[in-house]
């Protein structure tokens, strides 16, 4: 219990108010539910004793009716304001989550699979949240409802009968504290499963062209009917100690009544008690069996939100490797310059190697080309300048400053990234450009469009502009989609523009005319471009060749080719394939 004031006595106290009125609300209801068997209960005594009159069962219904509806409009009230409470945090903790997990670096993704970020936010979140509503109005019958209630029996009929009922009682919070924690067990498992299913989904959602053409289809639908089938079992076994639950606490207030019933007819004989008296007696007793389920529906929410809470612990525990709290944070205005001081990187779930001792510097304006092979480092290169992942030892400097010590939001106000599986959402081209810049204008557009050499393309469409482009852009040709992810990147104007492979599916030539744009339009701002083609960094101001993570040449294209290596043998190969490829079409 301690663990919810310790973290959302926050929250508590910001509905003090209503828990206050929903607690004077429960006070009346269950007085008046007290006063209604006391009431039959002296209409049954009046009839066994012959003075019962037509006018006093009158007075007597017309209460017993007046109150039902008193009783309606309280609950109504009470229920109304309490459960609100429990909507109110699942939106705050699914607020705060989604926040945390859209701020994580790289490696929390690499670590964290996507269901179960899900099920965290979608279940955990809801489980949490049912403490301030079930957990509240738990609570609530217990400590108002069982005083009430053992008062009544005292006050309006006998202490010893009210005592003797209570025997049983204790085996109940037994049977649930084993039963609880058996609820928290097999909660945690069904958790997991549904975790894996959420997994599943996703993976064949994102991977459905990959699942088509592998004709996949049948075993993917088996792997889902296998983790479904799992996540069923835990549920049925969940649910079969959530049935064995109620049961057994009704089996103990079966006891209880039958104890009651016993020795309520022995006071009645001696006389010390009515028959009335026992009968209002019995319906207290009923009554008293919610607070005992209300007792066992606590144990119950409160094991679900402690394994839920435990869960997103584990996933809030993973700290944040962006930027390090305890350093100066250092706002910055400009890319005047990037130095990288003998990088070295490797990650952590791959003990080799994958950045080498990489020294270079770039200067303000510079257009800079990095090759290599696949898997040479490349696009860890380009996730290390966007902070993707930290950079423990402080080697890689933007204008001066350690990269880990800029604000990540302030930062990537001034980069524009154009990732190699280029990324588009729903909507049209439109809203897919406008992603980067809401406030851009048709003009500014049909720019960046122009500049990508895509507005010739985008024109003859019939919506242009408006044009709805599937899901991921799949309305779109492979090079459309690179095309567009650029001029997006572009309309940020952004002061460093990192590019990985964005033309690996556009036709040299308009590659070419594409860098030549860029060139131009990006003078005085940082362009670094990613690319296993050669051809498109002529004009480039620097070229880097990474090698198994280590630069192994570098230089302008001429200086390259002058070096005789492996830059320039991959050159003459590509021109001499293209040359090749131009004569065919010629030919044909
Ligand atoms: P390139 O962009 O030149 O193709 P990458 O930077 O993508 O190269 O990869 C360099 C090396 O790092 C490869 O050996 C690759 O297997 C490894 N690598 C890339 N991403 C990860 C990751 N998230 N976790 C572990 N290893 C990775």
């Amino acid at each position: 219990m301690n663990w919810i004031f310790h973290k959302y006595g926050w929250f508590l106290k910001s509905i003090l108010a209503i828990e206050v009125l929903v607690i004077s609300l429960m006070i009346f209801e269950n007085a008046i539910i007290i006063y209604i068997p006391f009431i039959l209960g002296n209409i049954l005594d009046s009839i066994l004793n012959g003075t019962l009159t037509t006018n006093s069962l009158k007075l007597e219904t017309t209460k017993i009716i007046t109150l039902s509806f008193i009783l309606f409009l309280i609950s109504f009230i009470w229920g109304k304001y309490l459960f609100r409470n429990s909507i109110l945090l699942e939106k705050l903790l699914k607020g705060k989550f989604n926040k945390f997990v859209l701020s994580r670096d790289l490696h929390f993704f690499n670590k964290n699979k996507s269901g179960d970020l899900l099920t965290n936010l979608n279940n955990d979140t809801q489980s949490i949240s049912h403490i301030m509503g079930e957990g509240i109005l738990s609570v609530n019958n217990i400590m108002i409802t069982t005083p009430m209630y053992i008062f009544a029996m005292i006050y309006f009929v006998d202490w010893r009968l009210t005592l003797v009922s209570l025997i049983p009682l204790p085996l109940i919070a037994i049977s649930i504290h084993y039963l609880g924690k058996l609820i928290n067990k097999r909660a945690s498992s069904m958790f997991q499963s549904f975790g894996k299913m959420n997994n599943h989904i996703v993976d064949s959602i994102t991977g459905m062209k990959v699942i088509r053409s592998t004709v996949n289809e049948e075993k993917n639908i088996d792997a889902f009917r296998h983790v479904s089938y799992e996540v069923a079992k835990e549920n049925k076994k969940l649910s079969l100690i959530n049935a064995m639950f109620w049961p057994s606490i009704s089996i103990i207030m079966g006891v209880s009544l039958a104890i009651s019933l016993i020795y309520g007819t022995y006071l009645i004989i001696n006389g010390t008690i009515t028959i009335g008296e026992l009968v209002t007696f019995t319906f207290y007793q009923a009554q008293l069996s919610f607070p005992m389920f209300a007792f066992g529906s606590l144990v119950n929410t409160l094991q679900s939100a402690k394994a839920s809470d435990d869960r997103m612990d584990q996933v809030y525990q993973q700290s944040y490797n962006n930027e390090n709290d305890n350093k100066e944070i250092r706002n910055l205005n400009q890319v005047q310059s990037i130095n990288f001081n003998n990088l070295t990187f490797n990650y952590p779930s791959n003990n080799t190697t994958v950045l080498k001792d990489i020294s270079f510097k770039i200067l303000e304006g510079d257009m800079i080309g990095i090759v290599g092979k696949t898997g040479s480092g490349k696009s860890t290169l380009l996730q290390l300048l966007l902070k993707s992942y930290s950079d423990p030892a402080n080697n890689i400097l933007v204008s001066g400053i350690p990269i880990n010590e800029i604000p990540i939001s302030n930062y990537l106000e001034l980069i524009g990234y154009v990732p190699q599986d280029h990324i588009l959402f729903s909507g049209s081209i439109e809203d897919n450009l406008k992603y980067a810049n809401g406030k851009a204008n048709q003009e500014e557009l049909i720019s960046v469009l122009k500049l990508v050499c895509l507005w010739d393309e985008i024109m003859f469409m019939d919506q242009g502009l408006r044009t709805l482009i599937g899901e991921r852009g799949t309305k779109l040709s492979g090079g459309q989609q690179q095309r567009l992810s650029i001029a997006r990147a572009l309309l940020k104007d952004p002061e460093l523009l990192l590019l990985d492979d964005p033309l690996s599916a556009v036709d040299i030539h308009t590659a070419e005319q594409i860098i030549n744009n860029l060139k131009k339009y990006r003078q005085g701002k940082t362009t670094i471009l990613c690319t296993h083609r050669m051809e498109i960094l002529e004009d480039a101001d620097k070229i880097f060749v990474l090698d198994n993570g280590e630069i192994i040449e570098k230089g302008s294209h001429l200086e390259l080719l002058n070096q005789e290596g492996w830059y320039m043998q991959q050159y003459m190969k590509q021109k001499l394939q293209n040359k090749l490829l131009n004569f065919e079409d010629k030919e044909f």
